[in-house]
């Protein structure tokens, strides 16, 4: 009865003369460059102009993170920053564009 160690292909048991490729298949090949990619989470910057704002809710009913909400005063504010995705939906919907999102580190305050 064959032992049942040498039956299963390894690289300790090859004995193909002819191609090595079951060798250089098990081996790591080390020219090619770790190509993952870390995952950063971006951040975005969200500006609200109160004084423009009139506490109608639109972008707080069209946000799909529940990143916004009425405050107090009755008019929009960041309650979840850290869930923005930047979708921009909040800004499209305002009808009196008193919102503003951008990326964290692209924020152009004219000076
Ligand atoms: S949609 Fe515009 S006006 Fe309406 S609550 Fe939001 S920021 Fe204010
Ligand atoms: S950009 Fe999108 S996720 Fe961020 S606050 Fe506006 S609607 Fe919400």
């Amino acid at each position: 009865m064959p032992n049942q160690e040498d039956a299963s292909p390894s690289i300790k048991s090859c004995n193909n003369d002819y191609d090595q490729s079951c060798k250089k298949d098990a081996m790591p090949d080390k020219s090619k460059k770790n190509n993952t990619k870390k995952i950063q989470k971006k951040s975005f910057h969200i500006d609200i102009f109160k004084d423009w704002c009139k506490g109608c809710g639109i972008c707080v009913a069209f946000c799909p993170k529940s990143v916004l909400g009425l405050g107090e005063d009755g008019k929009s504010e960041v309650v979840n920053k850290d869930a923005c995705i930047g979708c921009g939906w909040c800004e499209i919907r305002c009808p009196d564009f008193a919102i503003s999102v951008k990326p964290e580190g692209k924020i152009n305050n004219g000076s």
